[in-house]
């Protein structure tokens, strides 16, 4: 098996990556390596399993890579956050800032039901925005969010500052 602190070794680490000056977290060597991918979704089952959800919701794309696969194990649903005008039926949208303009994030109105708790999964954890919008989205609609679970956190852009009160759990961190 391949033991908790090895999983960094996996992680492909690609500078001026999308743009100079940032020192890009490629996890696509960590999926394509069979046992890699399984042991690190596992343990990311673990520390979800502890918020007992009724759903997982995993922002698109990076967060579908590892969402999905922890829903499957634990037996819930998984509920996909999207960019604008992906999904097909009526939806609930929140928008936040970047460092240079603004995004938005949606999901099905009807996917996620008042009172159910959250699991929210993805990749990284960078500033925290995307997170913060999907946990505003998911509260839109008078759910809870359990927790946040993420395969890399960059600790030093302190993105768990903007996630006060929120159980924040990452497997890597840098
Ligand atoms: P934040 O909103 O926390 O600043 O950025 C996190 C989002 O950006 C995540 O959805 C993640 O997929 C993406 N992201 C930002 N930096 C990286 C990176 O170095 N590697 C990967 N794989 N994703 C990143």
């Amino acid at each position: 098996g391949v033991k908790a602190l090895d999983f960094d070794k996996y992680i492909r680490v690609i500078d001026d990556f999308p743009k100079p000056g940032i020192s890009f977290k490629d996890i696509t060597t960590l999926l394509k390596d069979g046992e890699a991918y399984r042991a690190a979704v596992d343990a990311i089952v673990e520390q979800v399993r502890e918020s007992q959800p009724d759903l997982i919701v995993g922002p698109e794309a990076r967060g579908f890579l590892l969402g999905a696969p922890v829903a499957y194990a634990l037996g819930i649903g998984f509920v996909p956050v999207r960019k604008p005008g992906k999904l097909p039926g009526k939806t609930v949208s929140e928008t936040y800032e970047l460092e240079y303009g603004s995004d938005t994030l949606e999901v099905h109105a009807d996917a996620i039901q008042p009172g159910q708790r959250i699991a929210i999964v993805d990749d990284l954890l960078a500033t925290g925005g995307t997170i913060s919008a999907t946990a505003r989205l998911i509260e839109k609609t008078g759910a809870q969010v359990a927790g946040m679970s993420f395969l890399i956190e960059l600790g030093f852009l302190e993105g768990r500052k903007k996630l006060e009160g929120y159980k924040v759990f990452s497997l890597i961190k840098y």
